[in-house]
């Protein structure tokens, strides 16, 4: 057995950035990662055909992901992703026609209000309808648990054509999941940081360069650099003796000695660290099991020319909500990338048939791509992209457990967030907070034998 000051198991973006922030502190970090290659959800791969990386999916962060743009201060990729310099969407809806959301820099939540006010792709009177949202979202009040997303809009005094052109779109990307079926609560916690105090917020901010190359390979490369070490491939398994963290054990490699273990897993994968769980993780490891998931489907298409004329554009009313042009955004890469988030209904498609819609939608969109020719085609599907935010899904856990030196990372505890990266780096960042004072705690001594 080696032996580590603390393990994070889960090299997605919650782990990396529990284990980057340790290091940094000058901990001995061991990261262990059951999938050959790091990254989790937030991965690239080489395209066979054509050699180009091509991330599992787009990944679209913004202004307000704080604790993500110091993670990546942290590994020195912050150079690598583009900032907008304030909200701007190009929209082109179910009948084809084309408009800007363009918020101005303003201070919040002004920006919102006079980017929709000066939106002709709704009529004036549904567009005034978003200054009644002011007094809610500054009001710090909590939706009731059951009230959907689009009960909560509703109630607000949206119409239904500004739902359909704008706040749909926005909930489905960040969400994951229908505005009937997502409870209003992560929406509206979304929808404050996007408007909050900070000027830059909601500006867009897009990875100019695959995925891995920006979250996950200088991640790696910092822990090593810091004494770390990084395995993958390994699956592994908590051991626990006597109500105390005693080390991971892996699958086909020694174990690692440790007496805390973060783990950065999502929630399906949270009771296979156990035989049995202990006791005191026994409720935690039944609700994370009984967490639903959500999926998305990307749709990676190659034209023999430049079809769109911007980084991205939204494509409200059709299954595939968003097109991102991978060489505007990235330079080096040539396809483009359609998403269908909340992607239930088309999941179970074959390849071919998910590339035939999308590829009828975006000719639909955009003219220029039923004059192109169609090089290469490929589909991603990720089944279990996000976790559900259903109504009557189970309470997600916090960091720290009833178990000592035990702690839990990863999106789906309780940041208040959606699956995101951002609510990914913050509970990595939790973790590690708590690993580092339970490590600074003296380690408990075996009981001294009795005296007789
Ligand atoms: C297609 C797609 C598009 C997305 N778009 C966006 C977006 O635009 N913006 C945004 O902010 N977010 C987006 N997300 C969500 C974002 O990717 C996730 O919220 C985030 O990456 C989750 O990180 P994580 O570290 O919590 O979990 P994961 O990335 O799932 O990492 C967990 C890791 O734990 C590993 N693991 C599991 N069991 C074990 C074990 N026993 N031993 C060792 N390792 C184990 C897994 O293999 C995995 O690598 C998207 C997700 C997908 C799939």
């Amino acid at each position: 057995m080696t032996a580590a000051d603390a393990v994070v198991i889960g090299a997605g973006c919650a782990g990396l950035a529990a284990a980057t922030a340790l290091a940094d502190a000058g901990l001995r970090v061991a990261v262990v990662e059951a999938r050959p290659v790091a990254g989790g959800r937030t991965f690239a791969t080489r395209d066979r055909v054509t050699g180009t990386w091509v991330d599992n999916g787009q990944h679209v962060l913004f202004g307000c992901y704080h604790e993500t743009l110091d993670y990546l201060t942290r590994i020195g990729t912050r150079d690598r992703v583009t900032v907008q310099s304030s909200l701007t969407v190009p929209m082109i809806d179910a009948a084809g026609r084309r408009s800007e959301l363009r918020c101005p820099p303003l201070p919040s939540p002004l920006q919102l209000a006079a980017g929709v006010l000066a939106w002709d792709a709704v009529p004036l009177g549904e567009r005034l309808a978003v200054r009644k949202l002011a007094p809610a979202l500054a009001s710090g009040a909590t939706p009731s648990g059951g009230e959907t997303v689009r009960q909560w809009l509703t109630r607000h005094g949206q119409a239904d054509g500004l739902i359909a052109l704008l706040w749909e779109p926005l909930a489905v990307a960040a969400l994951n999941q229908s505005i009937d079926d997502a409870t209003a609560t992560t929406f509206v916690e979304v929808v404050r940081r996007l408007f909050g105090p900070g000027p830059d917020d909601a500006a867009l901010v897009l990875p100019a360069a695959s995925l891995s190359h920006v979250l996950v390979d200088p991640a790696m490369a910092f822990i090593a650099g810091r004494g770390g070490d990084v395995t993958c491939g390994t699956p592994a398994r908590v051991l626990v003796d006597d109500g105390r963290v005693r080390g991971v054990s892996l699958r086909g490699a020694s174990g690692i000695e440790t007496r805390t273990v973060i783990a950065a897993v999502p929630w399906h994968a949270l009771a296979a660290l156990f035989d049995e769980p202990p006791a005191p993780l026994q409720d935690v490891v039944r609700a994370a099991s009984a967490l639903g998931s959500a999926p998305i489907v990307t749709v990676h298409l190659w034209f023999d020319r430049d079809v769109l004329d911007a980084p991205f554009v939204g494509l409200p009313g059709r299954r595939f909500q968003w097109v991102f042009d991978a060489r505007r955004i990235a330079g080096e890469a040539a396809h483009l990338s359609l998403v269908c988030s909340g992607a239930d209904d088309i999941v179970a498609l074959e390849n071919d048939a998910l590339i035939d819609i999308a590829r009828r939608e975006l000719e639909a969109a955009v003219p220029a791509a039923r004059a192109a020719t169609l090089r290469r085609a490929s589909a991603v599907r990720e089944r279990r992209a996000t976790f559900s935010l259903r109504a009557g899904e189970p309470r997600r856990p916090g960091t720290a457990t009833g178990l000592p030196g035990f702690f839990l990372a990863g999106d789906w505890t309780d940041t208040g967030l959606p699956a995101t990266i951002e609510s990914a780096v913050i509970s990595g960042h939790r973790a590690a907070r708590a690993a580092a004072e339970h490590l600074a705690r003296p380690s408990p001594q075996p009981p001294a034998p009795s005296l007789r």
